[in-house]
């Protein structure tokens, strides 16, 4: 089977073919940046990546999906110094949040989940191969690439010579030779967030993080298979990454580029100042997941998904015919379904295959072949709820423990509201704790 992928670079639909020198598939999605709580965009960008990631299972024996999480940006400073919260804890605590409300929508665990902080040292050494390549320069303590250097800028964004200066009206840069060349490393004053580097103290620009991180775990001459993100990083955040990753490397940066798009609510953006946004881990505490992920699949991730109550009743709706369809199947052996698995590949057409689940469910009551189809589809997108199971999988476990060991720390470190807080955060896992003499031990209640 062919899976065809809406490919930014072409802006057509193109047949997915693997680079033909790795041994595996890399797909990399732009993660959030962790600076307050996931809100239902971040759902959507995470759950595009994750059926993407689903569907080229089925495909391919050896999918690398990599998900990062950006713990150093100007927008984290910002709110650290709004709220107080050092930036450290902030990040933590909004990671750990995210990753919690990720794996509660039964998103499946990235094979990698690279944090900026722990990649400094890529990050240098990829803006050094950059310079060596003569394809950046130094200016007043800061790093910038120079995009004349680069002649095929603005290929993925279709932009042409001035459009390309990102906040050209706001005011132009002294440091910069052109404005429209951008930051590879920048000079820190807050000495909390900030690193030694061979151009004086400071940080990596947004751009190059997601390079350097792609880099360090594909191998610096290998080609990225599929890169995705929201349609805003088009620009400049994908372009700059092509021109860091063409510069730094004698390959190819990536081969397949998909956009989602955004979520409206209400047909409005959302925004703080409207008071209208969404966040994950309200919306996770009034509806099951599967409803979840079946409202964002309700619209092609390409198109802007304008949420409103009838999105989430209609799958409501939905979740209630299939699921009660499949009550009492837990027994029942699943069978692939080739012409399910097809409407996927035509570039995870998502619309189409809730029809086709929505006519399956009605004909599976009278007929079991239909119906271990029927299940098997519904766990190949995600939306077969594990809450009533007592059995817990591996990534799930993983997470509880690695909150227990953090909790542990913060009551060693006397710091009681961070172990409390921790605490909370496993009773909305259902985890139940028991502190004994020999330690803690955990058990999940549902
Ligand atoms: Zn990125």
């Amino acid at each position: 089977m062919n899976l065809h992928i809406h490919n930014t670079l072409t802006n057509k639909k193109d047949l997915f073919v693997p680079c033909s020198s790795a041994k595996s598939i890399n797909m990399y999605v732009c993660g959030p940046t962790v600076y307050s709580e996931p809100h239902i965009g971040n759902a959507r960008a995470a759950l595009t990546g994750d059926l993407f990631y689903r569907v080229l299972k089925e495909l391919f024996e050896n999918v690398v999906y990599i998900r990062n999480l950006t713990d150093v940006d100007d927008k984290i400073i910002d709110q650290s110094s709004k709220t107080g919260i050092p930036i450290s804890k902030l990040t933590e605590d909004v990671a750990c949040i995210y990753q919690k409300n990720m794996l509660e929508l039964n998103m499946l665990k990235p094979t990698h989940e690279p944090k900026v902080t722990d990649n400094i040292n890529n990050i240098i050494s990829t803006i050094e191969k950059i310079l060596i390549n003569k394809s950046a320069y130094i200016s007043e303590k800061h790093v910038v690439f120079d995009t004349v250097a680069f002649e095929n800028y603005g290929t993925l964004s279709k932009k042409i010579a001035n459009d390309l200066i990102d906040g050209a009206r706001i005011k132009p840069e002294a440091f910069k030779r052109n404005q429209k060349d951008f930051v590879l490393w920048k000079p820190s004053q807050n000495d909390k967030h900030g690193w030694d580097s061979p151009w004086g103290f400071g940080r990596p620009g947004w751009h190059i993080e997601c390079t350097s991180m792609i880099k360090s775990i594909i191998g610096n001459n290998n080609t990225l298979d599929i890169h995705g993100g929201g349609n805003d990083l088009i620009f400049p955040h994908h372009e700059n990454e092509i021109a860091q990753g063409s510069c730094c490397s004698s390959s190819k940066y990536c081969n397949y580029w998909f956009h989602n798009g955004i979520v409206l609510v209400n047909k409005k953006k959302m925004s703080k100042s409207l008071g209208n946004v969404i966040l994950v881990s309200d919306i996770i505490n009034r509806y099951d997941p599967s409803i979840i992920r079946l409202a964002l699949m309700s619209t092609h991730y390409r198109q802007p998904l304008n949420w409103t109550d009838d999105t989430i009743n209609n799958a409501k709706n939905i979740y209630e015919k299939i699921s009660r369809t499949l009550n009492n199947t837990s027994q029942l052996d699943v069978t692939r379904d080739d012409n399910f698995l097809e409407l996927l590949c035509d570039d995870i057409n998502t619309p189409n295959a809730i029809q086709y689940l929505i006519k399956q469910a009605k004909l599976a009551r009278d007929d079991i072949k239909v119906m271990s189809k029927l299940k098997y589809n519904c766990q190949l997108i995600g939306i077969v709820s594990n809450r009533n199971s007592i059995e817990i999988n591996p990534n799930e476990k993983q997470i509880i423990e690695n909150l227990i060991e953090k909790r542990e720390m913060a009551r060693k470190n006397k710091d009681f509201v961070q172990a409390d807080s921790i605490r909370d955060q496993l009773t909305t896992l259902s985890v139940v704790l028991e502190d004994g003499p020999s330690g803690v031990t955990w058990k999940i209640k549902r």
